[in-house]
């Protein structure tokens, strides 16, 4: 069941008691797809037409960013209090650190 979607399009869900996090916020190597790529599949050592080494440095930083953004949200969203997660003083809160990671990560 959807509980409700955040800043970004960071949707939480709970099944069977357990709250669960989907976004599309974390961005995928151009050659595998995998988010968590970091010249790990063969083309992205040799290849640079889709994604150079600064690019790939860049994502890999912006990822980990939305990652920690998304584990605080899922440790909080598995707290008792789930309707402060859902207030519009916590989606502001969301959208001030979506902010600052894209001014700090540029995507
Ligand atoms: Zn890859």
């Amino acid at each position: 069941m959807e509980l409700g979607t955040l800043p970004g399009g960071i949707t939480l869900f709970i099944e069977d008691g357990c709250v669960r996090l989907e976004s599309e916020l974390k961005e995928s190597c151009p050659y595998c797809n995998k988010t968590d790529c970091c010249f790990d599949c063969d083309q992205s050592q040799w290849d640079d037409s889709l994604e150079d080494e600064d690019g790939t440095n860049n994502r890999v930083r912006w990822n980990a960013a939305i990652d920690g953004l998304e584990s605080l949200i899922l440790a909080l969203a598995s707290d008792p209090d789930l309707e402060f997660i859902l207030s519009n003083r916590f989606n502001n809160a969301v959208q001030t650190a979506l902010d600052a990671i894209g001014n700090e990560y540029g995507y």
